[in-house]
């Protein structure tokens, strides 16, 4: 509800009128039965009543900050966000690393050079593919469970000498509940040992069926450690983006989500922001979880400074006035008063959260209760 009479906060209590009338008196506000009552005075009535609440406005507030819907019309190809998943030890890090080095090779002014969380790559026909460099599962899980949606294709690395092991299990199915596609990068073929064909032949147990076995799963054979076929793994990611069309909206204000945060020496409050839609750009005024700011620098992964940032690019900002959380939202306002606004009602609700774990209710539950 955006506003209360007496009457209607009556009714919801089940009292009379006349008795929250009268309540208001002692408190000394005169208001009669018809007259709209504000937050903080329905919320010390309730409370006078015995009864608790969660600030009406609260809901309001934040139901307002959502990113702009786009039309089809507006929509823009963006390059694919990658998340390179799979057992411990398998060789995500050295795949990400692998990547990061045809980009130095490349010829990029010092290469990736900063760890920022993410990084973007441009492969030889120019397209660009977003990784994400969160460490494992714990962060993907953590960001899917606050309802964040990062990752468009999953490269699951298994090792080819160790094959299908229990974090390659857990990684499938975050992936299918994330409804993200696979792309199998069957890793160290280098070794002696290695053993492809068994990789393939177990996957099969998780319904994952590559093409030579008569199913549609992209697989690529390589090896991080001597630099094989990585080329390849990167054209099947273009592929299988291709296939997705991905695009976004980058001709309006930014939102996007934390994928990283820390606080720095010198640098206050950093986060690693992905950029979902819009540009984001210097200056902006941002709402992020229970904090804001206004971006004072947009710093890539080469230590460059970026006057701005479109969509699936990842980007380091500065200006927040408090660390957000991975996982939290980025959204841009146009004003300060309204991010503030925004901010403190998202850390109060998060504070009385925290305090109580079920004690407290929200509004509505509170006024269904009543
Ligand atoms: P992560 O735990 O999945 O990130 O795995 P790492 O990237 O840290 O790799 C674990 C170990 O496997 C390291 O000692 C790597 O050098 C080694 N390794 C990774 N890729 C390959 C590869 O293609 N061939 C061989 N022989 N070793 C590899
Ligand atoms: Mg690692």
């Amino acid at each position: 509800p955006e506003a209360l009479t007496v009457g209607e906060l009556a009714n919801r209590m089940a009292v009379r009128g006349g008795d929250v009338v009268k309540a208001m008196m002692k408190m000394g506000v005169m208001a009669t039965i018809n007259q709209t009552i504000d937050a903080d005075t329905a919320e010390l009535v309730i409370e006078e009543f015995g009864h608790r609440i969660k600030r009406v406005s609260e809901t309001d507030v934040e139901d307002a900050i959502v990113p702009p819907q786009d039309v089809d019309a507006d929509l823009k190809p963006r390059p694919a966000v990658v998340t390179v998943m799979g057992h411990v030890d398998h060789g995500k890090t050295s795949v990400l690393d692998a990547l990061r080095k045809t980009e130095v090779v490349r010829g990029e002014a010092g290469g990736i050079t900063q760890h920022i969380g993410a990084y973007q790559v441009t492969t030889d026909n120019g397209q660009k593919i977003t990784f994400l460099d969160t460490p494992g599962h714990a962060a993907f899980t953590s960001m899917r469970s606050r309802g964040a949606k990062v990752t468009d294709i999953v490269v699951l690395v298994v090792a080819a000498d160790d094959s299908v092991m229990p974090q390659t299990v857990e990684a499938i199915h975050h992936a299918q509940a994330a409804g993200a596609p696979i792309i199998i990068a069957v890793n160290k073929i280098d070794k002696p040992d290695a053993d492809p064909s068994r990789v393939k032949q177990d996957l099969l147990q998780h319904n994952i069926v590559v093409e030579e076995m008569g199913g549609e799963q992209l697989v690529v054979e390589i090896s991080a450690l001597k630099g094989t076929n990585l080329d390849s793994l990167v054209e099947t990611i273009v592929l299988q983006a291709e296939l997705m069309d991905l695009k976004a909206n980058p001709d309006r204000t930014a939102n996007g989500t934390v994928i990283e945060a820390q606080l720095e020496q010198g640098r206050g409050a950093v986060a690693t922001v992905l950029v979902q839609g819009g540009t984001l750009k210097v200056g902006d005024i941002f709402v992020s979880g229970a904090t804001w700011g206004r971006v004072r620098a947009l710093v890539d992964e080469h230590g460059a400074r970026l006057d701005a940032a479109e969509p699936s690019r990842p980007v380091e900002v500065l200006g927040y006035q408090d660390a957000p959380s991975a996982g939290d939202d980025f959204i841009v306002v146009d004003s300060e008063s309204r991010a503030r606004e925004v901010a403190e009602v998202r850390a109060r609700r998060m504070k009385n959260h925290l305090a109580s774990q079920g004690g407290r209710g929200t509004l509505e539950q509170m006024l269904s209760a009543i």
